[in-house]
């Protein structure tokens, strides 16, 4: 089936025209500055990229803009819009009432609606790429495909916090765990690789400007790093992770913060952004790093170091691990880092190929032959899982 799978933020909407079973990217882009102006760049492949100024005061004119390109004659890749079979939507945080993906009906949109408070910056956002999608294709079916739903597999002791417990049954705050389509996807990839065993024990490790790890056994999530929110874990490229309540306390009392800003820091000012005061993508801070910054070179250790500690608690309390898998931007391409976190390892039976390592962007098994645990570094494809998802829903 031919699906466009929908990625909306609050002043952004990416976009993805793809074949289902295939795989094949007919068409992607991205509308930028929605609500300001509006910027449209569009890619088919083996054309050259289009980019327009265009008129989006809401995400309406956003799909529309979309649609439109996509049936031009010249830069467009079908003829009528009927082509587009189904939408599948991206949608941040689907709380514990969806551990699947599910068609966008009414009922739906309550229970996205009621974890808005879950997801305050994201589901509003996401919502009103739905809803430009049911105005404008209306006879189109639509998908919700969760970031959270795959890690609603983790057992009690993996998602309570230890807080009173009437937090949670009262106000839903438990770990929720995000970059979910991820790990199902390259979590079933890597049990393929291991030739499909009855049981397995898999770590993913998403490294992106946001990252997480996810301890999968049997191919469902067992545990994950992020929690109530996506700042949880390790730190990120501007994410704090896991920090000591008591620095909110501290900060918020010495500088007069209120939680507002306290969060912002934590969330746009930190990581390896906040310990570096470089950047947060790690291409600068390798460079940087390299040219003898310190604290670039600290960013990194601390990263390296908490990714490392991650991998040792999902390892014992998986009792044990069969394969550690690589994935997203920092995970595919950097072979530096992937060396790094395999560093010392051996204790656990991790045992890397320096060889087969220095590869980016492939599907590839980069353990050494007598390596007792398989490295594997897996391409994320999360726009596929949702477009299977969302044909799959959307022809029964
Ligand atoms: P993502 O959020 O998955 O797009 O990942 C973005 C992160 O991947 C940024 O921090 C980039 O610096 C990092 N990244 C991409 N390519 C490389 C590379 N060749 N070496 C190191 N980091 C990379």
């Amino acid at each position: 089936m031919k699906i466009l799978v929908i990625n909306a933020g609050s002043s952004s909407l990416k976009y993805q025209f793809m074949d289902s079973d295939s795989g094949e990217v007919f068409a992607k882009g991205l509308c930028e500055r929605i609500g300001i102006d509006g910027k449209l760049t569009h890619k088919v492949p083996g054309r050259d990229d289009v980019k327009n100024d265009i008129a989006m005061p809401t995400h309406n004119e956003a799909i529309q803009a979309v649609l439109d390109i996509m049936v031009d004659p010249q830069k467009g890749v079908i003829a009528s819009t009927d082509e587009i079979d189904a939408v599948g939507h991206r949608v941040l945080h689907g709380g514990a009432a969806f551990t699947e993906s599910c068609i966008i009906d009414d009922k739906c949109i309550e229970a996205i609606k009621k974890c808005i408070p879950l997801g305050p910056l994201h589901n509003p956002a996401n919502l009103m790429g739905i809803e430009a999608c049911q105005k404008i294709m209306p006879k189109t079916p639509q998908v919700a495909v969760f970031d959270t739903a795959f890690h609603m597999t983790m057992p009690p002791k993996a998602y309570i916090y230890a807080i009173p417990y009437e937090y949670y049954e009262k106000d839903d705050v438990r770990r929720y765990g995000f970059h979910g389509t991820s790990h199902r996807y390259v979590s079933a990839r890597a049990v393929d690789m291991l030739g499909n065993p009855a049981h397995s024990k898999i770590i993913c490790c998403h490294l992106g400007n946001g990252s997480s790890l996810s301890a999968c056994i049997d191919g469902k999530c067992a545990d994950t790093s992020m929690g109530l929110g996506p700042l949880a874990g390790f730190p990120m490229g501007t994410r704090s992770g896991d920090v000591d309540a008591t620095i909110l306390e501290y900060l918020m009392g010495r500088y007069g913060y209120d939680i507002k800003e306290m969060l912002n820091i934590l969330n746009k000012k930190s990581g390896v952004l906040g310990i570096s005061g470089v950047s947060s993508d790690f291409r600068d801070l390798d460079d940087a790093a390299a040219k003898g910054n310190e604290r670039a070179q600290l960013a990194l250790d601390k990263f390296i170091y908490e990714v490392k500690k991650f991998i040792g608690a999902y390892t014992t309390a998986m009792g044990g691990v069969d394969a550690i898998v690589f994935t997203a931007g920092i995970g595919e391409n950097s072979i530096d880092m992937r060396e790094k976190i395999c560093e010392g390892l051996e204790c656990i039976g991790v045992k890397l190929d320096k060889e087969k390592n220095n590869v980016r962007g492939k599907e590839v098994d980069v353990s050494a032959a007598d390596s007792k645990v398989k490295v594997f570094v897996i391409p994320t494809n999360e726009e596929l899982m949702i477009a299977m998802d969302t044909a799959s829903l959307a022809k029964n």
